[in-house]
């Protein structure tokens, strides 16, 4: 059937994942904003395969199509093309809000708009969870702590920001993100949920996105110098994005309305992870220091009790075993890039 359908330039039908079926009760329409990016895909595939309906909006700014591709077709999925500064109307149980560009030189690279999709898009996405009575997810990071004077970062730490420095546009508007979520629960009784995310890592991350990991996996997979923005003193904590799903799952599930940390409190300087990532891939590049980037935070590491009280979650994944099924996604991508080149 198959190769008759293709002789007569059909389109084959596309063999899903298994789903589990679930009963019109248990199963509910989930709106991911940001669904065809690295963590919004990982998402969509878990809530997917748990039975729900997913509706998927993107405006493409740095996610894609492939990332989803999977369940284009399916009768329990959908895909819509839409940026959510512009108001939305759909019928929903619940959303995951995670819009937004999220390496330094994505969400530098056209602030204003970074200040627009964390600001006026969350305002829609509360104002339709508003309408519709739907429990809405709020993703906010780590870096609502700025440069912080606490180590480690619990959730009551208000935070050191630079208001008008090159991060800003991010930091400050996931800040203003938050202060949305709780004003809206108060003033109009929307049910939030808000987690602040720690640097995760994994496949599908955006090749050419600019942060650590990627640039020094891709650096090391093409024997490239691996580079370290300035002493390489500075910390970092990372997740892998599985743990990070199961969280975001739990917390949106769970009755807490209070931020909550989500990330692996496994702490290494940058300088550290260059020589974990370059054994790890084998090859000759070598590690050098070169200019320090303005504002960097120093250090980043969740205390993460809250999520363990309140959810029952901490991370499950070692950073070997998650940086071995990163490094492999990353080869296959040169790969497949390097063969799309050469044809
Ligand atoms: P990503 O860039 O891969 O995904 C973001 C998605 O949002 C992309 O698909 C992009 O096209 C889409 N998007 C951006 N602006 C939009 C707009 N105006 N309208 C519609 N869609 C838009 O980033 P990610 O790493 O998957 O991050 C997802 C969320 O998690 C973001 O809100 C980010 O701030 C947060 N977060 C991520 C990390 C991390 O380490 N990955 C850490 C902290 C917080
Ligand atoms: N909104 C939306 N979808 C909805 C409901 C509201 O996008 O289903 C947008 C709406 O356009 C508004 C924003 O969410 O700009 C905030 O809604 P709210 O009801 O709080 O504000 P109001 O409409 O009263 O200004
Ligand atoms: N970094 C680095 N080399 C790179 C990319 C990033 O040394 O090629 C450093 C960066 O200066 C920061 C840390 O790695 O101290 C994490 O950077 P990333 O952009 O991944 O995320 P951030 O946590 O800063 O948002």
């Amino acid at each position: 059937l198959e190769a008759k359908l293709r002789r007569l330039e059909l389109r084959v039908p596309q063999r899903f994942p298994d789903v589990k079926f679930l009963n019109y009760k248990s199963r509910k329409r989930i709106l991911v904003t940001g669904g065809a990016g690295f963590v919004g895909s990982h998402l969509v595939d878990q809530l997917m395969l748990a039975g729900h309906e997913v509706i998927v909006v993107d405006n493409f700014f740095t996610g894609r199509k492939r990332n989803v591709e999977h369940w284009i077709g399916h009768e329990n999925f959908e895909l819509i093309h839409h940026d959510i500064v512009n108001p939305l109307f759909i019928e929903v149980d619940e959303i995951y809000h995670l819009a937004s560009p999220a390496s330094p030189p994505h969400y530098m690279y056209n602030p204003v708009k970074t200040i627009k999709t964390n600001t006026v898009g969350t305002i829609n996405m509360l104002g339709l969870a508003k309408r519709v009575g739907a429990k809405v997810l709020i993703a906010s990071t780590s870096e609502v702590y700025g440069d912080p004077e606490v180590h480690p970062q619990p959730e009551t730490y208000w935070g050191h920001v630079n208001p008008i420095g090159p991060r800003a546009c991010y930091d400050e508007g996931k800040r203003v993100a938050e202060t949305l979520s709780y004003a809206y629960a108060k003033q109009e009784r929307v049910n939030v949920r808000v987690a602040r995310i720690f640097n995760t890592y994994g496949p599908r991350m955006h090749m050419n996105d600019g942060r650590v990991v990627s640039n020094f996996i891709l650096q090391a997979l093409r024997n490239e110098t691996i580079t370290v923005y300035g002493h390489g003193k500075q910390t970092r904590s990372f997740q892998y994005v599985s743990d990070l799903v199961d969280g975001l799952i739990a917390l949106m599930a769970s009755n807490y309305t209070q931020p909550v940390n989500l990330g692996n409190p496994t702490e290494h300087t940058i300088e550290e992870f260059a020589v974990i990532i370059k054994e790890l891939v084998g090859g000759p590049s070598h590690i050098q220091q070169v200019a320090a980037v303005e504002d960097d935070p120093q250090r980043r590491k969740p205390d993460i009790s809250r999520a363990k009280r309140n959810l029952g979650w901490e991370p499950k994944v070692p950073l070997n075993v998650g940086l071995r099924k990163t490094v492999k996604y990353f080869s296959r991508e040169l790969q497949r890039t390097s063969h799309a080149e050469r044809n």
